[in-house]
């Protein structure tokens, strides 16, 4: 039955789970996708943007008319401003210059300060963590109280949120069926939340890893050190080091995922599915893929369909921009 909502922020959560027919009959496996993209901010921050302000509102930490910091690849902080802006909080984000215009445009029609910085490694004081960390900080000095720090890394009411909505509803819309659950990481909250909600429930429920290359974590928990190698035109995934949210992980399957691999998944899903979806659900749905054919038939398996292609149009539907990373578009798709 449809529902009647009393705001915007109480239709964050409780997505559908789609079969992914194609990715499904060819493994004998039923593959099924959390539509987060379906969120009201379109994408599965929404979830870790309202858990970080609900904790600090119940610690007493953001007064109202307050003002939300962080520093995100841009869709926790589109989650923050939703959030932000229904409940009367204002948003400074802060986004590394590095990441796709359609992102940066959707950020800035919500109306936050936004803050672009240079991409630059996690060490360097620059980062745009510590950039945001520090305007929070500042303003706290020059009004305490005023703000706070959302620090979506680190800051655990991230992966609570998922253990408490994402993982349950999974378990609720399998009918506690699930045999495994998979997706990539970008501060962990997603995986991890998940992941503990599962086991809890039923613990041989299989965790698997999707990690994009470039990213340190596939070789953290197959080989046990942080290493990357290569690189990815997937956005808001893959980590050089264990968060604080991904700490205690049970990852039983890490697999690393080329673009060459979930690049073709993306436009394969918008012309076999019907669903338009970003690169990091392409690197969830290959890694959804691949630990279907190493459980064999049979087998539910659960991964995230983040956000959509319409915040890359400017890259994943850009001839020139994908052969220049050695990657095509395909040839159903003739937007030139
Ligand atoms: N996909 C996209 C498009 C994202 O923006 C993010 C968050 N940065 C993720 C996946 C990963 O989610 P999490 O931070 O919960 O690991």
């Amino acid at each position: 039955m449809s529902k009647r909502y009393r705001d915007t922020i109480a239709t964050i959560g409780n997505t559908p789970l789609i079969r992914l027919n194609h990715a499904s009959d060819e493994t004998g496996c039923e593959i099924l996708g959390k539509a987060e993209f379906m969120n009201p901010g379109g994408s599965v921050k929404d979830r870790a943007a309202l858990g970080i302000v609900r904790d600090a509102e119940v610690r007493g930490e953001l007064r109202p008319g307050g003002i939300i910091v962080e520093g995100t690849a841009g869709n926790t902080g589109i989650g923050l401003a939703v959030v932000g802006n229904c409940l009367g909080y204002e948003t400074i984000i802060v986004m590394p210059d590095n990441q796709s215009q359609d992102k940066i445009d959707t950020l800035k029609s919500y109306g936050p300060r936004v803050e672009l910085v240079p991409a630059v490694p996690l060490k360097d004081p620059n980062h745009f963590t510590k950039v945001s960390a520090r305007i929070a900080a500042e303003l706290n000095k020059e009004d305490p109280g005023s703000a706070i720090w959302a620090n979506q890394f680190n800051n655990v009411a991230n992966r609570d949120f998922h253990e408490q909505t994402t993982g349950p509803e999974i378990w609720e819309q399998t009918h506690g069926a699930v045999d495994a659950f998979i997706c990539s990481v970008g501060t962990g909250g997603t995986l991890a939340g998940i992941a503990r909600a599962l086991k809890a429930r039923k613990p041989e429920v299989q965790i698997g890893l999707a990690d994009p290359t470039g990213s340190a974590l596939y070789n953290y928990y197959k080989h046990g050190e942080l290493k990357a190698e290569g690189g990815s035109i997937s956005e808001g995934i893959g980590n050089s080091r264990i968060t604080e949210n991904l700490e205690g992980t049970p990852i039983d399957v890490p697999y690393q995922i080329p673009d060459s691999e979930s690049i073709p998944l993306v436009y394969r899903m918008i012309r076999q599915e019907g669903l338009s979806l970003g690169g990091s659900s392409g690197v969830n749905v290959a890694g959804a893929i691949r630990l279907a054919k190493e459980l064999g038939p049979g087998h539910v398996i659960v991964t995230i369909l983040c956000d959509t292609a319409m915040r890359y149009r400017a890259r994943l539907f850009n001839r020139k921009f994908l052969l220049e990373r050695g990657l095509e578009l395909p040839a159903w798709l003739d937007l030139d």
